[in-house]
């Protein structure tokens, strides 16, 4: 899941000064889960932007914003609402803030929210990021545990040697996720586990922008130093 948190309002309502007719679109998966562009929080922010004397066009939440024929066919239902409307406020993820961008092309699009991490809903309300996408997930020791995420020096092979008590140095709050390692090929008999040397990270499948496809798979257009 991609965490958001919403943006302060006086954030927001600096980002749409000089724009008074909005249509607020929001998204019905991760975002809700969030609670930064569920149904209950547009209809919030509706009413907190009308009591700043915006005009709210139209609301939406698409399910889910970053899916792009989905959403644009889901968006001609209100071609007459952003017609009328000067800008959109996006209470998505970062991802479907672009996504709308490529549907509303003229439109100016802000955020309402802060795109985190991607990561887990551990309760309600609190979540933890579990995953940087490094393009080969390393986790192939069964433990389920990843250091690049969860270690804060992203420790491939660990520990780093400054723990303290168990307790990550960096993160006191925390205990060493490499002790949890561990701990955990301990418990399951497999401690040989934990001498194998896991080879560096490969940073080139984390050449920006990523691509994917069914067809031609991971897409990685590195430019030749002579190009
Ligand atoms: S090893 Fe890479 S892909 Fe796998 S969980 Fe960790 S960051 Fe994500
Ligand atoms: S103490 Fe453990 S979790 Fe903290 S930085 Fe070192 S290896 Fe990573």
């Amino acid at each position: 899941m991609i965490i958001t948190k919403q943006k302060p309002f006086e954030e927001i309502a600096e980002e749409l000064s000089g724009y008074d007719r909005v249509f607020l679109v929001g998204c019905s998966l991760c975002a809700t889960a969030c609670k930064t562009g569920g149904e209950e929080e547009v209809k919030a922010m509706k009413e907190k932007l009308e009591a700043v004397g915006k005009t709210v066009t139209g609301t939406v939440v698409l399910d889910p914003v970053c899916n792009l024929q989905k959403s644009r066919r889901d968006l001609r239902k209100f071609s007459q609402e952003i017609s009328q409307s000067d800008a959109v406020l996006c209470m998505a993820c970062g991802n479907g803030l672009q996504t709308l961008a490529e549907i509303l092309e003229d439109l100016p699009i802000f955020p309402a929210n802060d795109t985190l991490f991607l990561g887990e809903i551990k309760r309600f309300g609190v979540f933890e990021e579990r995953c940087i996408q490094c393009g080969k997930c390393l986790l192939t020791s069964g433990v389920g545990l990843c250091p690049i995420s969860r270690c804060p020096k992203g420790m491939v092979n660990g520990p780093c040697g400054g723990a303290k008590d168990g307790f990550c140095e960096a993160n006191p709050e925390m205990k060493c996720i490499w002790l949890e390692i561990y701990e955990k090929l301990k418990k399951m008999g497999r401690l040989d586990e934990f001498r194998k040397i896991i080879p560096p990270l490969d940073h080139s499948l984390r050449v920006k922008p990523g691509k994917y496809s069914f067809r031609r798979g991971v897409v990685n257009d590195v430019p030749s130093k002579a190009s």
